[in-house]
């Protein structure tokens, strides 16, 4: 492996981890996220979960409470020794009852569970209407602590009531969440306190009145921070909700899981992504890929350079040469593909398509013209392959003119019998060589012998020489001297001005290709430009004939 094979390969690796790394990260937060927010859903509905059960704790005392009122309304008629008793006993087996009274229909209260009143005391006088109903807190003056007072009215007028007392209300309501830092009791139409334990607040946004079923609110509160709020009404007293509440990031915890299991975790889907890009990677770039896409999309096109008759300057054939219209990197040239499609076996695919687009693109030429010059390059892997040699000779039923250009090394390959074998069948088929970038490669000049080569096509460093003092300018005149002596026709590559042209005239060389004339163009500009050089030679042609009737 070369350095800039490493260089490009860890280059292709630090892609793809970084890729990877990026994929793990945002995968990682999604599911963090998700995790926080599953959680934060799971905390919510707990606390809802907690504020129901404690309402249901609370209607579970009142209800006793009330069962125990609705027994009382049979016996208070009269504060005797037994009703006395039996509120004595109620208050020693009901936890929260204080005190039980019997008020008359005027608000006096008759008797209480410690005694009958001699003395009249007055108190608020009792509603008419049935049912369970609450007053307070009240300040209970015997102990100078405030109670609620839960009663019901009596059906003679009157009522008999419970005490209950707030400590017992409030410790309980504590005890059952002791870890929120606010739990108490509400009026369910106003939001107002009324038992509190902790730092009450209520959210800034405003609370939705009344309470009518158990709600979570989220926020920030009145005090500044952000807290989640459970609120529930009671069953037994709609007016009276409970209320717990807590800063959002006690609730909802440090949700910051970090594991072993996790790390592991991660760690393995980046190895796994890693691995994955850079396979993708190698093989998006790989060169087989591009090429066999390149194929199956028709990227490559032709261009056609023409080849001109030395004698008239007239366009009498054209040289084939391919060109990639790649998506990304534009226009490429064949030296920066030919030889890997070569190598990796494309070539002979490429070659194909080549054909067909030149004999379609070509035919208005061949019809008028059907010995138009048509050269294509091959190399030995078209030779070493029947179908692609079989392709061949197709198309020279087609274009009856087809040349193919072959360089030196592929001649030298010759003796090889797959090669020989091939060119048995092609000089059967009346296809003729010529020998590209002839002078530069092997010098064993055996096969010009037993081969159909009928073009010996000078390389343009050649042409490139004539006028300078260079060994190679005494070159194109050997090439010139034996392509004679061989009854073979010289093309000259690479003409590029005036003065080679001179040159290349004096050394009588047939056929001139190169930029002097044209670079290679697509095929509706060949076309038009064989037109115009008709015409002009035929211009010319007239002029002559004129000059000459006039001299005459
Ligand atoms: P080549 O077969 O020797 O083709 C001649 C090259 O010289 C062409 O380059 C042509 O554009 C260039 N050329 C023509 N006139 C002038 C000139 O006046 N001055 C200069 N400096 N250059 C000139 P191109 O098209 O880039 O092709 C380069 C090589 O790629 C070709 O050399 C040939 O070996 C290969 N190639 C091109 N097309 C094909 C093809 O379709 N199949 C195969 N197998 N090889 C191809
Ligand atoms: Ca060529
Ligand atoms: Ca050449």
């Amino acid at each position: 492996m070369n350095t800039q094979t490493l260089r490009l390969w860890n280059r292709q690796y630090l892609a793809a981890a970084l890729m990877s790394a990026v994929i793990t990260l945002l995968i990682t937060l999604f599911i963090s996220y998700e995790q926080v927010e599953q959680h934060k859903q799971l905390q919510q509905r707990d606390l809802k979960i907690k504020v129901q059960q404690l309402s249901e704790w609370l209607d579970i005392n009142y209800s006793i409470i009330n069962n125990v009122l609705i027994d009382m309304e049979q016996l208070s008629k009269q504060c005797s020794e037994d009703i006395l008793f039996d509120m004595r006993s109620i208050m020693f087996n009901v936890a929260p009852v204080v005190e039980m009274g019997i008020v008359d229909a005027n608000g006096q209260l008759v008797c209480t569970s410690w005694k009958k009143h001699d003395q009249p005391i007055y108190v608020t006088p009792p509603p008419t209407e049935p049912g369970l109903r609450f007053l307070g807190p009240v300040n209970v003056e015997y102990m100078q602590q405030p109670a609620f007072v839960l009663a019901r009215s009596l059906k003679q007028g009157g009522e008999v009531n419970a005490l209950v007392r707030i400590s017992w209300l409030k410790n309980q309501l504590q005890n059952r969440s002791s870890e929120l830092g606010f739990t108490g009791l509400i009026h369910s139409d106003t939001g107002q306190p009324i038992i509190m334990n902790g730092p009450y607040a209520s959210p800034k946004s405003g609370l939705a009145l009344p309470i009518d079923q158990p709600r979570v609110l989220k926020g920030e509160f009145d005090n500044g921070l952000d807290q989640v709020a459970a609120y529930s009404p009671l069953i037994t007293f709609p007016d009276l909700s409970v209320v717990i509440s807590d800063e959002k990031k006690i609730i909802f915890g440090d949700h910051s899981n970090f594991s072993i299991q996790g790390a592991a975790l991660c760690l393995s889907v980046w190895l796994l992504l890693t691995l994955l890009f850079q396979y993708l990677i190698i093989y998006l770039s790989d060169s087989a890929h591009l090429l066999k896409k390149a194929i199956k999309h028709g990227e490559f096109f032709n261009l056609y350079q023409p080849l001109i008759n030395a004698s008239d300057k007239q366009i009498i054939g054209t040289e084939v040469l391919m060109r990639w219209q790649h998506p990304a990197e534009g226009l490429k040239n064949p030296i920066t593909f030919i030889p890997e499609a070569e190598e990796k076996g494309f070539i002979n695919k490429m070659t194909s398509q080549q054909l067909k687009n030149c004999y379609d693109e070509l035919r208005p030429i061949l019809i008028q013209n059907p010995d138009f010059i048509i050269t294509i390059n091959i190399s030995s892997n078209h030779l070493l392959d029947a179908k692609s040699v079989r392709e061949l000779i197709h198309y020279k039923g087609l274009i009856p003119n087809l040349v193919l250009e072959v360089t030196e090394d592929v001649l030298v390959d010759s003796n090889d019998d797959r090669i020989q074998k091939a060119f048995i069948k092609l000089t059967a088929a009346g296809i003729d060589i010529a020998i590209d970038d002839f002078g530069t490669g092997y010098c064993g000049l055996h096969y010009l012998g037993q081969l159909p080569v009928k073009y010996l096509k000078a390389d343009k460093c050649f042409v490139a020489s004539i006028g300078t003092d260079s060994i190679n300018s005494h070159v194109l005149e050997m090439i010139v001297g034996l392509s004679k002596k061989l009854n073979l026709i010289t093309i000259a590559e690479g003409v590029e001005t005036p003065q080679q042209v001179a040159q290349l005239d004096k050394l009588n060389i047939e056929i001139h290709q190169g930029w002097h004339y044209s670079r290679a163009v697509p095929a509706n500009e060949l076309i038009k430009s064989i037109e115009i050089t008709k015409q002009r030679v035929k211009g010319s042609e007239e002029n002559l004939t004129e000059a000459s009737t006039v001299a005459g």
